[in-house]
């Protein structure tokens, strides 16, 4: 019998699926300086059809996608991995080679990634979702997109079955 792989989008500029957040990419002329960017983040869900024919329920896991958007949302993203990163009890210090940040440890996210770009964030992001959501067996890939804004970003794909 043939199987045919249907795709579901969310497409977070559309569905408020939203954060606001700041962040520098230190070595970069323009991005080493602090700024920020409105986000957004989507969601490409690929399955079999089961015979309600639905592939998924779109609700849950654009909850669970704006539970994680909350949590990035008005916040410094910091990468655990950046150098001269130190984290202290109440405040996270970035010491450059020609500049030093002292930020309110609540005021930050701290990621597990190197450096926050967009392909790094679309990694995070997804990796969350994996590790946070019950996908059902008929679903096959998931792909995490962030957008730095309008029209522009990165994606990250899982094959869930290996
Ligand atoms: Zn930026």
């Amino acid at each position: 019998m043939i199987m045919n792989t249907i795709r579901l989008k969310l497409d977070g500029w559309e569905k408020s699926i939203t954060f606001s957040a700041s962040h520098i990419l230190p070595g970069h002329e323009k991005c080493g300086r602090i700024h920020g960017h409105n986000y957004a983040i989507h969601v490409r869900i690929s399955g079999e059809q089961k015979e309600s024919g639905l592939v998924y329920d779109f609700l849950p896991i654009k909850e669970k996608l704006r539970e994680i958007a909350d949590r990035l949302d008005h916040r410094i993203l910091i990468a655990s991995g950046m150098d001269g990163l130190r984290v202290e009890e109440k405040e996270v210090k970035i010491e450059l080679e020609d500049k030093k940040y002292l930020f309110p440890k609540e005021d930050c996210l701290i990621l597990d990634i190197t450096q926050v770009t967009a392909e790094q964030l679309a990694m995070y992001l997804l990796e969350k979702v994996i590790e946070e959501f019950d996908f059902p067996d008929k679903i096959n890939t998931v792909e995490m997109g962030v957008d730095e804004s309008r029209g522009q970003g990165a994606w990250a794909k899982r094959d869930l079955n290996g």
